[in-house]
């Protein structure tokens, strides 16, 4: 019998080769005349030159930090009313997008972003967002999720406010992206989906969708930063989408709960971040339902997959072991803050903070 389920996603999605060409008639399909592009650092040219043939572009600002920072969302919300924007937009990848997320959902208040990043909650109306991943990995583009730093202090924040109004994912956009970064992005891509297979919320609707998912991704993550062969990050973008529609209602679980203070004191980009307990949660969580997972995209079981996610980190030059990652190691620390976290709750086995500590210890 199928189990009952909701499923939520109100996304104007477009996806192809070439669907940024759309953007102009988007922005008049939802009304907006006036809007602020958030770039990377790494598209600020992109960004600039783009404005100059769609004229609803009325600022661009490309100052965003990889862990996308308070104060960038105070200078994109003053933009914003300086110039009456109706819409955020936002090329690139996770980072920009948190940022125009969350400007948007400040840009008709009369408080400011740090007083709703401590706690005001936020007024009903938000400006339109629009989101143009430029990697294959982040799946904001579907989520109600924003991670807005100030300093080290990083907060995760839920709300329907956040869900974009559209997003358009070209392919095309992730062909410049360098292998290091296709690779950790791939595997944060990865993490969605199958965090969202086993997490405690998954349902049949999100099994879908993150099966595909990684069906897309098995195949096409090594040849799409090895090779930067087009058809395999086509097949990435695509799978990371459908790994963002899978989270976006099913959550993610152990990996992202770790990944967190991973981040914060070892500086460890979040894909790395995620990637660096993924094979350790694959073997740990290695029930039936994830064996006939393993089976299903082609592997013996699931220690055969988890091997190939410890294989391509080695290959690919990712960070394995904490004796590689920078600051002093407290693992005392990182177990109880990853223990303590709320997608930890998420996760199909619930751990001690002994049996976690063994965990990390393998990866000393
Ligand atoms: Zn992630």
């Amino acid at each position: 019998m199928i189990d009952a389920f909701r499923y939520f996603l109100p996304v104007d999605i477009r996806f192809g080769c070439g669907a940024l060409q759309e953007l102009p008639a988007l922005l008049e399909s939802i009304g907006s005349d006036k809007m602020v592009l958030v770039c990377d650092r790494f598209f600020d040219q992109f960004g600039k030159d783009l404005q100059k043939k769609v004229p609803a572009i009325v600022a661009v600002f490309s100052d965003v930090e990889p862990n996308p920072q308070l104060s960038g969302v105070e200078e994109v919300v003053r933009l914003m009313k300086a110039t009456g924007a109706s819409a955020a937009a936002a090329i690139g990848g996770g980072s920009a997008i948190d940022t125009a997320k969350y400007a948007a959902a400040c840009a008709y208040s009369d408080h400011t972003p740090t007083a709703h990043f401590e706690g005001l909650p936020f007024p009903q109306k938000v400006a339109k967002i629009i989101a143009v991943p430029t990697t294959a990995g982040t799946g904001s583009e579907v989520t109600s999720v924003s991670v807005i730093s100030r300093g080290d202090e990083k907060k995760t924040t839920h709300s329907p406010l956040f869900c974009p109004t559209a997003c358009i994912v070209d392919p095309e956009l992730t062909f410049t992206v360098p292998p290091k970064t296709t690779l950790m992005t791939g595997l944060d891509a990865f993490t969605h989906a199958i965090e969202a297979y086993w997490s405690i919320h998954h349902s049949p609707m999100t099994d879908l969708l993150a099966i595909e998912a990684l069906k897309a991704i098995v195949p096409h993550l090594e040849k799409s930063y090895r090779d930067g062969d087009k058809d395999a990050r086509v097949a990435m973008s695509y799978g990371s989408l459908l790994a963002g529609l899978a989270f976006s209602n099913a959550k993610t679980a152990a990996c992202h709960a770790c990944s967190y203070p991973l981040s914060s004191y070892h500086h460890l980009p979040h894909g790395e971040a995620c990637a660096f307990t993924l094979d350790s949660f694959i073997r740990l969580n290695a029930d039936d339902r994830l064996q006939t997972l393993a089976k299903t995209l082609g592997f013996a079981d699931c220690d055969a997959l988890a091997d190939e996610i410890a294989r391509l980190k080695e290959t690919g030059g990712l960070r394995t072991r904490f004796a590689q990652l920078e600051g002093a190691v407290d693992l005392d620390r990182i177990v109880s803050e990853s223990n303590v976290h709320m997608l930890m709750k998420n996760n199909p086995v619930q751990f001690t903070d002994a049996q976690l500590k063994a965990m990390f210890e393998q990866l000393l």
